[in-house]
């Protein structure tokens, strides 16, 4: 039998309504904060992530889902949105049209790795940009959206980790100076920190290896070689955190994996999701636009895993209910079809009313139907047979509380509905 591919998960009902749910929250929180949605392809020229996100990240160099199409075209399913919302932006004119802009995104991302627990080929990700603004408060604007997100779907408590790792100019002196140190320390560096100590030293900072770990214990901080530019936007930005009662935890050690990231990097964490607790990580991309052939507009932005998110939630306060349950299972069983057909159409008008209804094109016996009401959680049954079209009623019973009345045909609609939303009163 056909499965599917390694590193790919199917998504089921119920659990597709938690889905629902989640991508419904992002949407609101993004709208209240004035974002608009941009979509862009699932797979893109190899280039723009080669340039943008770096050819020494991990992303690049291992994990990119690449291939040849049937013209020898170098396509990659995307890794990240970022880069592809960036390409967007410029390909449709909008760097020369009215700035700020502001996007959000939603879909799904993809990286050849291996399988393992928790990590997928493809997976999905809720992400913001502003794009053409380098102010501090267009970084605290997108952290306190993230925070507010997570705060919605009853994630309270979330940690933010904040560091800066400068510009182009400060980085390098500061690059220098990084390599200096650890270069007595080569031997205690992973294999992969060995190879890119020297062309991307940055990665050994945040590269998860116990003897990475501890070679760079006591190493210089970026924080505290900043440029005055740099600096002073560090400084803006604490301070506007602050004054919002905003604390936030500095991690020198925090760069994120790519290459584009300038100033301002950030993960949200939820404690309580223990090893793989980073809900969020974004930052500060002030030379992507650029280093993508347009001109110097700067941006801000994140990212978020979606099914990180759900699983957070069932530990959270607010753990997302599945819809499953109905409003009304109509039976409709008599001698003749007609009892059947007005049943259906009963079915018809109960929906247009705006009923969550069901009923059994099987037509099995009332005991079976009852229990598939029963299994299906319908609030109430309504059943139609032979007397009740001979008396031009419909029987309606409250499958929670076992009462039963017959109500005249042409009031079913509007009692059953009176009886729904007044439902838990
Ligand atoms: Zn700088
Ligand atoms: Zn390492």
């Amino acid at each position: 039998m056909l499965k599917a591919p390694r590193g790919t998960s199917d998504t089921l009902p119920p659990d597709t309504s938690k889905w629902a749910y989640i991508e419904g929250v992002m949407r609101q929180v993004s709208r209240r904060f004035n974002f608009e949605e941009i979509r862009t392809p699932t797979f893109e020229h190899l280039e723009l992530f080669a340039r943008t996100v770096g050819e020494t990240t991990d992303i690049v160099e291992k994990e990119m889902y690449s291939f040849k199409d049937k013209t020898g075209r170098d396509l990659a399913l995307r890794p990240e949105g970022t880069a592809p919302v960036a390409r967007a932006f410029l390909e449709h004119g909008m760097a020369s049209g009215p700035l700020p802009r502001k996007f959000f995104y939603m879909g799904p991302m993809f990286r050849y790795e291996k399988p393992q627990a928790g990590r997928y080929r493809e997976h999905r990700q809720f992400g913001v940009e502003i794009l053409g603004s380098a102010s501090p408060y267009s970084d605290v604007e997108v952290i306190v959206l993230a925070m507010e997100l997570a705060a919605e779907l009853g994630l309270t408590g979330t940690t933010l980790h904040l560091n800066s790792i400068g510009c182009p100019s400060c980085r390098s002196g500061y690059k220098a100076k990084l390599i200096e140190y650890l270069r007595p320390k080569t031997d205690l560096l992973c294999e992969d920190c060995k190879s890119r100590l020297e062309r991307n030293p940055l990665r050994v900072l945040d590269c998860k290896q116990e003897g990475c770990r501890s070679a760079i214990v006591g190493a210089p901080s970026m924080l505290d070689h900043l440029c005055p530019d740099c600096k002073a936007h560090w400084d803006q930005m604490t301070r506007i955190l602050a004054s919002q009662g905003i604390s936030f935890e500095v991690d020198s050690a925090l760069v994120r994996g790519l290459d584009y990231y300038t100033r301002t990097v950030f993960e949200l964490k939820w404690p309580p999701l223990g090893a793989q607790n980073t809900l969020v990580g974004g930052g500060r991309y002030d030379g992507l636009i650029a280093e993508l052939g347009g001109p110097p507009i700067p941006g801000v932005g994140f990212g978020m895993g979606i099914e990180r998110m759900l699983l957070a939630t069932d530990k959270g306060s607010k753990p997302i209910q599945a819809e499953t349950a109905i409003d009304v299972f109509v039976i409709g069983l008599g001698t003749d079809q007609t009892v059947g057909e007005k049943a259906f159409g009963l079915v018809r008008d109960l929906r247009r009313a705006g009923l969550c209804c069901e009923f059994d094109p099987l037509q099995r016996s009332m005991k079976a139907q009852m229990r598939q009401a029963d299994r299906m959680n319908a609030k109430f049954a309504a059943i139609l047979g032979d007397d009740e079209v001979a008396r031009g009623v419909v029987t309606i019973r409250s499958m929670s509380e076992g009462w039963q009345k017959s109500v005249d045909e042409s009031s079913v609609v509007n009692v059953l509905r009176e009886e729904v939303t007044g439902c838990g009163k």
